[in-house]
C-alpha cells in the first residue's frame, strides 16, 4: 500500500484537508472512510458506536472523486477494542486510517472475511446455537461473489436485509 509513492501520498493530503474541513483533526483514533453513501448510521449502529463516551463524528454524503459521494467515520478511541473481521463484512471497499498523534499510522486492509466468529447471529430457530448459548457464532463465507454466509452448524445462509 505504501509503495504505490506519489499517488498514495498525494490522497492522503486530500483526506488530510478532508478531514479538517468536516470533522477536525484526530489525536488518537480511526477515519472510516469510502464508506458506500447511506450504510455510513448502519455501521454506526452494529459497532456500537452510539454507547461510546469517545467523540464520534458521522458525515454523509461527502464529496468523494472516486465514488461521487461516500460517508465517513471518525472515532476518537483507540480501533483495538474493535473486531477487524466486522468492518470487512460490513463494508469490505470501505477504508480505515489508524491515526495516532494526529498522523495516519496504518491503514489496515479490508475484505470479506472467510470465516466471522460472533459477528452475526443465526436466526435459525432449530439451530444447535439457538438452545447451546456458549457456543460461538460462526459462519462461513460459501460465496464470495454474493457475501454469502452460511452457519457453521446448520447452514443457514445469513441475510442481512439492511445491506
Ligand atoms: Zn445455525
Amino acid at each position: 500500500m505504501w509503495s504505490k509513492g506519489v499517488e498514495s501520498m498525494a490522497e492522503n493530503e486530500i483526506k488530510q484537508g478532508e478531514y479538517k474541513l468536516h470533522v477536525g483533526k484526530i489525536e488518537e483514533g480511526f477515519v472510516i472512510d469510502h464508506i458506500q453513501p447511506g450504510r455510513g448510521m448502519k455501521i454506526y449502529r452494529d459497532l456500537g458506536l452510539d454507547k461510546l463516551d469517545c467523540c464520534v463524528a458521522i458525515i454523509r454524503n461527502a464529496y468523494s472523486r472516486k465514488m461521487g459521494k461516500k460517508d465517513m467515520i471518525k472515532v476518537e478511541c483507540p480501533i483495538d477494542q474493535f473486531n477487524m473481521d466486522f468492518f470487512g463484512y460490513v463494508d469490505h471497499t470501505a477504508t480505515i486510517d489508524v491515526i495516532k498523534n494526529g498522523e495516519i499510522i496504518s491503514k489496515p486492509h479490508l475484505e470479506l472475511p472467510k470465516k466471522l466468529t460472533n459477528v452475526i447471529r443465526c436466526h435459525n430457530p432449530r439451530c444447535i446455537t439457538s438452545t447451546e448459548q456458549q457456543l460461538d457464532q460462526v459462519f462461513v463465507l460459501t460465496d464470495p461473489e454474493n457475501g454469502t454466509y452460511r452457519c457453521k452448524y446448520c447452514e443457514t445462509a445469513y441475510r442481512d436485509d439492511d445491506k
